[in-house]
């Protein structure tokens, strides 16, 4: 799950990391009241999304005075922004942080995440914030410097410092930039969180160090013991579609493809969008109806997959195990009665009772296609859809 800018800044805060003084506004009034009271010559308005390259796509913006603050209000709230993060269709802003500008003398680029490779977190900083840490990867990897983290010890002070001073952080300011990053990693782990990325991180002219962004991500099968981690939640930055399967307990992914696939099980999932793209496919989303669905469960997924307009056709693909196919058959027939289905839909059963799945499926009125293996319902979805 991910949280706005000023929630982010708010978890830091409690962790003793450095941020400026900022408040959210909903609405311009609350936007130059915020300026107001936080009393400060020069404000920062910026747009609170679920995306980064805010500042780019001018969702930034620096106001000498009050009535700066409210022109950039009322400029960037209801704009959609459209960054390179979130797709051509951008993001409405809702909502706006009012912060104190701050005198920065340089950016710099802190992260942690978890490495696979490793198993374990680490932490990734870089002399060149501000920018793209995915750019600077690529034009100039050996200026990104990592610390894999032992999970037993946690974050060493002097790992901490190694990597102060690997990116030039100023003599003086070495130990406070130890204290963000300690802080940084004790609030990473006790919140189970899988990134936390501040671009940038700055020196000021005062000689501080802090936070100027942060964007967090957090573990969702974690966020059952962080109840306010939870209340960050944003529905209205998630995919409908997503919320809506969530509701089901089904596992669901929106993707930029055309055709909707429909498994049990995360594994035959990834495999049938790999066949899928194999036979020349684009899949519109993964759904793992998981194992001991209903057929009522199968039915929302299968709503859920028809409310996507990409949708150009309809990929069934079931290993009956504990999951048993007359109960998908059912699922299937139920939905396509209740919403219709205008699309083309291949079925693949297989596993426990696959003959009364199957049966359950001839008898009804819907059109299907009869695949006999999964490569066999992957070409033709992908003829079908082609057409
Ligand atoms: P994004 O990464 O989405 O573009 P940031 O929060 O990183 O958004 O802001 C973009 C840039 O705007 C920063 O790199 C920094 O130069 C500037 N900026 C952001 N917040 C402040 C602030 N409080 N004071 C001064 N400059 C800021
Ligand atoms: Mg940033």
């Amino acid at each position: 799950m991910n949280i706005h800018e000023y929630q982010g800044k708010e978890i830091l805060r409690s962790y003793g990391v450095a941020v400026p003084n900022g408040k959210v506004a909903f609405s311009v009034e609350e936007a130059v009241q915020a300026a107001k009271e936080l009393g400060t010559e020069i404000c920062v308005v910026k747009a609170q999304i679920h995306a980064g390259g805010r500042g780019k796509a001018g969702g930034v913006k620096v106001a000498k005075n009050i009535e700066e603050v409210r022109t950039y209000a009322e400029e960037i709230l209801g704009k959609t922004l459209i960054t390179h993060q979130n797709g051509p269709d951008g993001t409405e802003v809702k909502r706006l942080l009012i912060e104190e500008g701050c005198d920065i003398q340089k950016e710099y680029y802190i992260g942690l995440v978890l490495d696979r490779a490793t198993s374990r977190v680490v932490l990734m900083a870089s002399e060149e914030g501000g920018t793209e840490i995915e750019e600077v990867a690529a034009a100039t990897p050996e200026k990104i410097f990592k610390e894999v983290i032992d999970p037993v010890t946690g974050l060493m002070p002097y790992q901490a410092r190694r990597i102060a001073f690997n990116i030039n952080i100023p003599a003086k300011l070495v130990n406070k930039a130890v204290k963000f990053m300690m802080g940084l990693y004790t609030a990473f782990v006790e919140k189970d969180a899988s990134i936390a990325e501040i671009n940038p991180l700055v020196v000021t002219g005062d000689g501080n160090v802090m936070a100027l962004d942060a964007k967090w991500n957090f573990d969702s099968n974690a966020l059952y013991r962080h109840k306010d981690i939870l209340d960050y939640r944003d529905l209205a930055e998630e995919d409908p579609k997503e919320i809506e399967a969530s509701k089901y307990d089904l596992s669901y992914i929106s993707l930029d493809g055309n055709i909707g696939c429909m498994v049990n099980g995360a594994g035959l999932a990834m495999a049938t969008m790999d066949i899928i793209k194999h036979y020349g496919g684009d899949p519109a989303n993964f759904l793992d109806v998981g194992g001991g669905a209903t057929a009522e469960k199968v039915t929302e997924a299968f709503k859920i997959i028809l409310s996507d307009q990409n949708v150009k056709g309809i990929f069934v693909n079931i290993f009956g195990g504990i999951m048993k196919c007359d109960v998908i058959a059912t699922g299937v027939v139920e939905a396509a009665k209740q919403v219709g289905l205008s699309v083309p839909l291949v079925v693949r059963l297989e596993g426990t009772n696959v003959d009364l799945g199957k049966q359950i499926l001839s008898e009804s009125d819907i059109n299907i296609v009869a695949a006999e293996s999964m490569a066999d319902g992957a070409q033709k979805i992908v003829e079908l859809v082609g057409k």
